[in-house]
């Protein structure tokens, strides 16, 4: 028996694992009981994730077309594919779309091959469905991506908002943390702002069933009421925030009545907010997941740098992310418009800083394609060889069927992934078994900017290889040996921490060159450690803003005025379909699907819909429902229900066509995107529903 410690592989939480493993490989699961993000807790995935190395599904060998090739045959392939394509039509007609599954170093090496050595920016990321218009709120307001808070303030809070999470089920540890906090402090309080009376409201002393997409009208009236009960922190604001006036003018003529709140709840959770000078507010994807989510971030962050509650003990805007290492592929440049090390890739200088350390050919001058766009670009036949890594656009991204005929279309298309049954690897042209969790080596960074190990626990199943190793090979085989030479992650790591200190000399921000000259054994036994890590701080800083110094070229805190939009309007006949997660399954279900316990929670894709919904279009209680929209279809299982609003169904976003046949709710979805950050809106599809078989 050896026990391994490592990282959850799901949620942004970023729990420590310890892994029991027995001489028949059998792999027992415990919370780490000193890991910082959990401290030995576990929810419902993470304990099952013993039950998820089933060898059957994966790819043991590369695969060409449907038989088997070696390594050799299939990585000459690729870089002769798109050293040939970029020959004949430019570096801008290839791209990768890679993952916030990927560790550090794999989206670290991606990027440098794509920006550096290829020379292009079409790099983006399933990250990009997850938490892009926080990237894009945080660097208007703060001027750099950088994450204010630290998990502890959760606890430390007197009132915790959450704003379009439901943390109960999608963080199910830090709401853990919240639950056990709160009976320890009877004093504290939560706030849930949310269309849906989700699990989340167990713990909630006050639920605001707001209308859909109304965040910006409603934070516009808590500054808006800050500044009429005289609580603007004037010595803060004067000091270190600029634009106050703008953004308050904006809120002052904004109409609450879009949130469709009664006056009780509105005025209690604006009179909490206000009277607590310890409050969090937590966001995800109900707030991130927008066609205005960048503008809602911005608004949730003006009411805290109104009041000065940031960088405080209890107190901060807080976003949770998605995925296990959505934050390390920010930190590595893994969207289409950033550098590594949170530089600018429209910045001349951040350009050649990264430019002149890479030693690289080219570097691109300005964004790449965003997800969406890129999908759309190989749908028009611009992009021709294209590189998916550890994601499955075909059932996530919106406008699904859309996305599947582009990849069908596609000149070459490449897959690494852990198996070639996924939707989109069923559609490539060549599939590279890659290492999973368990199999793979590096480091993750969670929601609180905290850097931890994931470890081997297991030998990789047949041939397959880590994602940064094979993409090292192709860089190899397309002639840059000296800058893709990695043998192992640490090698890697050092790499990327050395670049990083000569990025914070340029936006004083992200910052672990106090770990670039970590040996390999130091790299194997790397605690958790939060960033910055530097000289001076070579065990981890806690929150980032202490000083009230931003990292704007002011160096003050940016509030920006924005405007509710029209999208909180109703659909008439028509419902407005929100999606999200369940409890017990991940993603499109690649892992947790392998484990019957956790498909006990929820069966079958399902459709939770309003009574009154139900009875004008005829659906009784599990009948199969239709869900049509102008993208496409999916059918689903009833679930009526009042904790759904009237004319706002959910329905959740895992099933695949592997599990049901016409459950990829993506389908439905249209490819609408925040015009700042590109993300797109997954929570507001125009439906109309029907039963299969009508009564
Ligand atoms: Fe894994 Fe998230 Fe659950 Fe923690 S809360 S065990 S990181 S899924």
């Amino acid at each position: 028996m050896k026990t391994i410690c490592t990282t959850c592989p799901y949620c942004g939480v970023g729990c420590g694992v310890l892994a029991n493993v027995d001489d028949a490989g059998t792999v027992k699961i415990k919370g780490h009981p000193t890991h910082p993000a959990n401290l030995g807790r576990l929810c419902s995935k993470g304990s099952a994730l013993g039950e998820t190395f089933d060898p059957e599904g994966r790819l043991l060998a590369p695969q060409i077309g449907t038989r088997s090739a070696g390594w050799d045959e299939a990585l000459d392939l690729v870089a002769d594919r798109f050293s040939q394509t970029i020959a004949e039509h430019g570096p801008d007609s290839v791209a990768f779309y890679v993952s916030g599954q990927l560790l550090t170093e794999d989206y670290y090496v991606a990027n440098k091959l794509m920006k550096g050595y290829i020379g292009s920016a079409n790099i983006d990321t399933n990250s990009r469905l997850c938490m892009a218009s926080t990237v894009a709120g945080h660097k208007r307001a703060f001027g750099t991506d950088t994450v204010p808070g630290v998990y502890e303030d959760l606890e430390e809070a007197d009132l915790i908002v959450l704003v379009g999470s439901n943390l109960a089920w999608c963080h199910p540890v830090l709401y853990q943390r919240i639950v056990a906090a709160k009976k320890a402090r009877p004093q504290m309080k939560v706030v849930n702002i949310d269309p849906r009376r989700t699990a989340t409201c167990d713990i909630a002393d006050l639920h605001l069933p707001l209308a859909p997409g109304s965040d910006v009208a409603l934070f516009n009236r808590l500054l808006s009421e800050i500044h009429q009960q005289g609580c603007v922190d004037s010595a803060f604001v004067g000091a270190h925030v600029e634009g106050f006036e703008d953004a308050l003018n904006a809120a002052s003529g904004e109409d609450a009545s879009a949130t469709g709140l009664n006056h009780h709840d509105l005025t209690t959770f604006l009179n909490w907010w206000i009277g607590t000078e310890k409050t969090v507010t937590v966001f995800s994807q109900g707030v991130n997941q927008s066609q205005q989510g960048t503008d809602k971030v911005n608004a949730i962050l003006n009411c805290h740098l109104a009041t000065g509650r940031i960088g405080k003990p209890g107190c901060g805007p807080f976003s949770v992310t998605g995925q296990p290492n959505a934050m390390g592929g920010r930190e590595v440049g893994g969207l289409a418009n950033m550098l590594a090390c949170h530089l600018d890739i429209e910045n001349e200088t951040h350009r050649d800083v990264v430019q002149g350390f890479w030693k690289s050919p080219t570097m691109p001058e300005q964004a790449g394609l965003k997800a969406v766009d890129l999908f759309e670009a190989v749908g028009r036949g611009e992009i021709k060889a294209l590189w998916i890594m550890c994601t499955n656009p075909v059932v996530s991204l919106p406008d699904a069927d859309k996305v599947k005929a582009a990849i069908e279309g596609c000149d070459f298309v490449v897959v690494s992934d852990l198996s070639a049954d996924t939707d989109t690897a069923k559609i490539a042209d060549v599939v590279l078994p890659a290492t999973g969790w368990g199999e793979k080596d590096g480091t993750v960074t969670n929601s609180e900017r905290m850097i931890s190990r994931q470890r081997a626990i297991l030998p990789p199943a047949g041939q397959a290889r880590h994602d940064w190793d094979i993409m090292s090979d192709v860089g190899r085989r397309m002639g840059w040996a000296d800058a893709f030479a990695y043998s192992a992650p640490a090698d890697i790591f050092r790499e990327y921490a050395e670049l990083s200190g000569l990025a914070s000399a340029l936006n004083r921000d992200f910052d672990i060159s106090g770990l670039q000259s970590l040996s390999d054994a130091e790299f194997e036994a790397l605690e958790p450690t939060r960033w910055p890590i530097t000289a001076n701080a070579p065990k981890g800083s806690q929150r980032m803003f202490a000083d009230g110094q931003f990292f704007t070229p002011s160096s003050r805190g940016r509030m920006l005025a924005v405007h509710q939009n029209a999208t909180t309007k109703a659909y008439g006949e028509t419902l407005r379909l929100n999606t999200g997660r369940i409890r017990d399954q991940w993603h499109t279900m690649t892992r947790t699907a392998k484990s019957p316990r956790l498909s006990t929670h929820m069966a079958e894709p399902y459709l939770e819909i309003h009574p009154d919904d139900a009875k004008n279009n005829g659906i009784r209680d599990a009948d199969l429902v239709r869900v049509q929209s102008a993208e496409g279809e999916a059918v689903l299982r009833a679930l009526i229900t009042d904790r759904v609003q009237k004319g706002v169904p959910f329905a959740p976003i895992h099933w695949t066509s592997e599990y049901a046949s016409d459950g990829r709710i993506s389908t439905v979805v249209p490819s609408v995107t925040d015009p700042v950050s590109g993300q797109p809106d997954s929570k507001a599809a125009r439906v109309t529903v029907s039963p299969m078989s009508p009564a």
